[in-house]
């Protein structure tokens, strides 16, 4: 029997200093699948610049982490990939968990590969569902042959690692409070000279990525849209809404969307209220980074297309007409 046990979350920092939702989303799911294992603890692996504690701990408290293992250094204002799987792969080796389990962001899709093939075990990337098995294995469910098929795949090494992205689980939706562990660790690996400076960070106001994470209204456009100037008439629509705009890859790949706001199998995985699309035909593709939404309202002028199989409201017509006249319901 595997020494292994219990599960490892890691918890990002993002650079407005909260902890990254994903991290709440992940531990929601870890204590459904400590139940699983024996109630087996969950602890939470934090690399933070000093002084930041504080504004965590509820967060750790509330979202039933037993222990979390803290590592403070001014160096960890920034993330610096070869420092801080480093540190993963030492508490890794310390505690021996049997999961770890870390959220699919840019920083996690860096961080997790690194990790993994250093302790050469297996990572499941993009995970849609986490479940244990029989046998008690984690079994990591994600797309695959082009969002044709679902593959659960199981880890033969420990630990059994997983990515999940942003919206995939549920956040915590009741308090699950725990009497936490806060655990002090030191490294040494803030010495070595990883041959980086970061001299500064660019936000680009239209693609921030954080604004679909936490919209609750999604304004989206698919190649139905035509055009980059049919976009600033969603971003109007999506202002008087208070939501954000998103795009299908066609739309991406027309050029008239950015890359950053492509929800689907290739882009961003969105759980809103309310999500309008809006010339999206409904690709498996896309639907796989969407269905998970609220509601869903779908414009498109073929009343056949897919989409309208997983809409709650379809409206079959032209959106360069249905849309200006729902800006201008809007604005009286
Ligand atoms: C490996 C792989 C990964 C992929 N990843 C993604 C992904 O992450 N996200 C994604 O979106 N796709 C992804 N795709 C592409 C996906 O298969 C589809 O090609 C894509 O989603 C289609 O985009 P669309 O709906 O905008 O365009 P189309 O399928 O061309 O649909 C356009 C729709 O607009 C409607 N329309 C046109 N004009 C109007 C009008 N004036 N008024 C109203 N409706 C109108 C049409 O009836 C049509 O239904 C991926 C494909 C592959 C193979």
């Amino acid at each position: 029997m595997s020494e292994n046990k219990g599960i490892l979350l890691y918890a990002e920092v993002t650079r407005d200093k909260y902890i990254h939702t994903v991290f709440f989303e992940l531990a929601n799911k870890a204590l459904e699948l400590s139940k699983k294992l024996d109630n087996c603890k969950i602890s939470a692996l934090l690399i933070t610049e000093p002084g930041q504690l504080e504004n965590y701990r509820d967060g750790f408290v509330n979202s039933g982490i037993d222990r979390v293992y803290i590592y403070e250094d001014e160096k960890f204002k920034n993330y610096n990939t070869e420092i801080y799987s480093k540190i993963a792969i030492d508490l890794v080796n310390e505690i021996k968990p049997e999961i770890m389990l870390i959220g699919a962001t840019n920083q996690g899709r860096d961080l997790a590969p690194r990790i993994s093939s250093a302790l050469h075990t297996g990572l499941t990337a993009d995970c849609t569902d986490l479940d244990i098995n029989e046998k008690l294995q984690l079994a990591a469910t994600r797309p695959t042959f082009g969002g044709q098929l679902m593959a659960t795949i199981l880890c033969k090494k420990m630990p059994q690692m997983a990515t999940v992205r942003p919206k995939v689980f549920k956040p915590m939706d009741e308090n699950a409070v725990r009497n936490t562990e806060f655990i002090n660790k030191t490294t040494n690996h803030t010495q070595i000279d990883t041959g980086i400076e970061i001299i500064d960070f660019v936000r680009t106001l239209e693609n921030d990525l954080n604004e679909l994470d936490s919209a609750e209204i999604i304004v989206s456009g698919g190649r139905g849209i035509g055009t980059a100037e049919g976009f600033k008439m969603l971003k109007d629509l999506a202002d008087l809404l208070g939501g954000t705009v998103g795009a299908s890859r066609v739309a991406v790949d027309m050029g008239i969307a950015d890359k950053s706001i492509q929800i689907g199998q290739t882009g961003k995985t969105v759980r809103p209220k309310i999500y309008i699309a809006c010339g999206i035909s409904g690709a498996i593709q896309h639907i796989v980074g969407m269905q998970d939404s609220d509601k869903i309202i779908a414009i498109n002028s073929d009343e056949n297309a897919p989409i309208f199989n997983v809409a709650d409201l379809g409206i079959v017509g032209d959106l360069n007409q249905i849309i200006p006249e729902l800006i201008s319901r809007l604005k009286n």
